[in-house]
Formats: C-alpha cells, structure tokens, sequence
C-alpha cells in the first residue's frame, strides 16, 4: 500500500524529501507531518484529476440534454425519458429550494425541477425563470 525507500542497510528515508530517519523509528514512515501530507497529497493527484474530469463529462452530458430539449421546446419531460437521453440526475451544480417539497436545480446556466415522476420548468438561468408546463 505504502511505498518508501529502503536502503539495503536499512536506513530508511523520508519518501517525500529523502532524509534519512532515526533508527528504531521503524513505524515512522515520514520525517514530518507535513512531508507525510506532501507526499500524500501528490499520490492524490491523479486520481483526484481523473475524478474531477469525469464530474465534468456527467454535467456537461446533462446539460446537452437539457439543452436540447430546450431547443426542441420542451420544458418537461417523464423521468424514464429524461434517463433515456442520458440525464443523470445525481448530478447537479446547485440546489435551492423554492417551496415547502420544491427546489430547483441548476445544471451549469441552465435551471430545472424535479418532481417524482418528470423533470419539469427546464430554462435557461439567463432567460429568467421558466414558463410553468
Ligand atoms: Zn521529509
């Protein structure tokens, strides 16, 4: 799991800045926390650059659905639909509830509601709010 240097005569040394560690400290993998946390960190990035990159591809396919239900002039559709095109509706940009079971939805500029069985009040947030279905 852990990968750090050791040395055939056994000294082991900092992962992070290479220093090498006191003898009989053999549990201490780092000189320093904030090595530890350096050299965590940069085992993170890929992963964390892959992650943010798929985040990015699911709102970037929501909102072509949503756009182009809008520019076909749809403002609601059933959810089944919705999945069919490839909505996936776990992922959005913001939340803001606007009545006691309501809230609406942002995906990037544009807005929504979903109710149990249909997405509904799709618009463009720079158009204003949506006409009621
Ligand atoms: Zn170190």
């Amino acid at each position: 799991m852990f990968h750090f240097e050791e040395e055939i005569d056994h000294v082991l040394r900092c992962p992070q800045c290479g220093e090498i560690l006191g003898s009989g400290r053999v549990d201490k993998r780092f000189c320093s926390l904030a090595c530890k946390n350096r050299w965590h960190n940069r085992q993170r990035l890929p992963n964390r650059d892959k992650e943010i990159q798929r985040v990015l591809r699911v709102l970037n396919r929501n909102r072509e659905v949503l756009d182009k239900l809008l520019k076909l002039g749809l403002h609601c559709v059933d959810r089944p639909t919705l999945i069919h095109l490839g909505f996936n509706m776990n992922f959005f940009t913001s939340l803001q509830k606007s009545g006691r079971h309501q809230w609406i939805y942002t995906c990037l500029d544009i807005r929504y509601e979903l109710t149990p069985t249909r997405i509904r009040n799709i618009a463009y947030l720079w158009e204003g709010a949506g006409s009621e279905d």
